[in-house]
């Protein structure tokens, strides 16, 4: 097929599907998916930066990299999981969302090694024109739907502070999102920077051959336990049918965090207490708890680790990993001298410091040649942006498994392409006009990565259709009873008028 040029004319050298998804990670298979199972006449392209499908699931190669949320709500409720434990690791992650690609024949119509650089809307003909590098050369892709599944950080740099004396320090430095091929840490002493959920994941798994891990952290994190197997889990599956299995398991566990959310919300003090208890129980007598594992914060202000099987407190416990509260002074060239006055000794040091924050997979967006600065636009329903034609970008939750709210989001997608399918509309958007409405941040969560870049993200709005929102029963119960017109136009390329619902 080919497509329209800004002119009107048709360019006869550009790719032209009806649907165009950014990234072969989970939002985008995903995508994928629900766009063919509603709209099986439309026609449907992936284009993805790596070689490989998977996004997170394949940068990321730190020892121990897993799901830190339960895998039944992170996998596609279309396709169930049918490994047994219930927290992932990377790589079965990476399995799965192949598998699923291959399975549904999603695989064939992805395009890798080919990086999206900008996207500009064409009013005259209702196209998007994606213009990507592949190879060296560049390449223009149109379609008349732009759907953006290309995840929330920048996959090119992390968020790596420098630290006084680094240049000194006769060690190697790593970085989790960079992780070397084959490298060999066995017997070495590692210093990991940082309590995140990578620290977190990486200081039981390094700790299984290193001399010893030091967790270095400024401040605490909350850590709750999780068990990989349960035998309600298993009761469940061996009981039911796979398909029937997944979906329960699913409904349960989706409960389960919304469940538990609520209660940190509701009763902090009490959920403090509890995972309090946690660390008491799993660290030997005597450990101070409360220096390395009560944050200042309120559970949920930031995102909860969960930890398979109380891994990181049993490394500590069997005396291969130890946690240290301090401040970086200066590295020197054997180690890391603190403000205390203490020094860690170490062969490597691993920056378990973060990730940046960035939306659309950078990629420069612009209606009519109008470059559109997603700092100033609102999102409505959590997925499409104020004015600007027939794109949706997909986010999942910050306090819940990604999938539960991606997968609303590629059947709100769907639904919407069906509909302008049976209209014979062309292009939609939504559109707020001159009402005025308050700003709240997108993601309301005091994470560093969100702290230091606010403005990466597009606005949130205070009332729906147009607030973002970490609450998955609202939006469950919007999805359910969704109004597809409700502050939309929607008109055809051939009009004169467009049509504000
Ligand atoms: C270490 C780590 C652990 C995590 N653990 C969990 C967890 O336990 N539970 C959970 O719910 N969430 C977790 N997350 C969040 C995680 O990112 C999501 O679970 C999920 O993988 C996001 O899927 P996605 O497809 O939206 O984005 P990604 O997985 O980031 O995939 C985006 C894809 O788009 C491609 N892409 C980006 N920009 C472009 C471009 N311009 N052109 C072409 N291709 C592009 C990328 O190469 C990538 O393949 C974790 C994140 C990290 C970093």
């Amino acid at each position: 097929m080919t497509a329209q040029s800004n002119s009107g004319v048709p360019d006869e050298d550009a790719l032209f599907t009806d649907v165009l998804i950014i990234g072969a990670g989970l939002s985008g298979i995903g995508a994928a998916y629900r766009i063919k199972e509603r709209n099986p006449g439309l026609s449907y392209a992936i284009l993805e930066r790596r070689s490989r499908i998977g996004g997170t699931w394949d940068l990321f190669r730190y020892p121990g990299i897993r799901s830190d949320s339960d895998i039944f709500t992170l996998s596609y409720p279309f396709e169930p999981w049918k490994r047994p434990e219930a927290i992932a690791d990377g790589e079965h992650i990476r399995e799965y969302l192949t598998d699923t690609a291959r399975r549904h024949q999603i695989d064939r119509h992805i395009t890798f090694d080919t990086l999206v650089r900008s996207a500009d809307w064409d009013s005259l003909t209702d196209t998007w024109n994606v213009q990507a590098e592949q190879g060296g050369a560049t390449v223009t892709y149109s379609c008349r739907f732009l759907f953006f599944g290309t995840g929330y950080y920048n996959y090119d740099e992390g968020y790596r502070p420098e630290f006084p004396g680094e240049t000194e320090f006769k060690g190697r430095i790593v970085h989790p999102q960079f992780w070397p091929e084959d490298f060999d840490y066995r017997d070495k002493k590692v210093v990991v920077i940082g309590s995140g959920a990578t620290a977190i994941t990486l200081v039981p798994a390094m700790a299984e051959s290193a001399a010893l891990v030091t967790m270095l952290q400024r401040s605490p994190t909350y850590i709750g336990s999780m068990s990989t197997r349960t035998k309600t889990v298993d009761a469940i599956r061996k009981v039911f049918p796979r398909k029937v299995s997944h979906t329960i398991m699913r409904w349960r566990n989706s409960a389960i965090i919304v469940l538990s959310y609520a209660f940190s919300r509701k009763l902090p003090e009490t959920m403090k207490k509890l995972l309090r208890l946690v660390a008491v129980r799993n660290l030997p007598d005597g450990y101070d708890v409360d220096t390395h594992f009560k944050p200042t914060y309120q559970p949920w202000d930031q995102r909860m680790c969960a930890v398979p099987d109380g891994d990181i407190f049993k490394a500590i416990s069997a005396g291969r990993a130890a946690v240290v509260t301090d401040r970086i002074k200066t590295f020197d060239s054997s180690g890391i001298q603190l403000e205390s006055g203490e020094r860690l000794d170490a062969d490597i040091v691993v920056t378990a410091t973060g990730l940046q924050l960035q939306s659309l997979g950078g990629t420069t967006v612009s209606v009519d040649g109008a470059e559109v600065k997603t700092t100033d636009r609102f999102v409505y329903k959590g997925h499409l942006l104020e004015d600007v034609p027939n794109l949706a970008w997909c986010v999942g939750y910050t306090n819940a498994s990604w999938t539960m709210r991606s997968d609303m989001t590629a059947q709100a997608v769907a639904k919407l392409l069906a509909y302008m399918g049976e209209k014979g509309y062309t292009h939609s958007y939504p559109h707020l006009g001159d009402r005025s409405m308050s700003v709240k941040p997108s993601w309301d969560i005091k994470a560093g990565y969100v702290q230091r870049n606010p403005d990466a993200l597009p606005k949130s709005g205070t009332h729906r259709p147009w607030n973002v929102r970490q609450n998955y029963v609202l939006d469950a119960i919007d999805h359910r009873f969704d109004r597809i017109e409700e502050a939309m136009v929607f008109g055809r390329v051939d009009d004169t008028v467009t049509i504000e619902v």
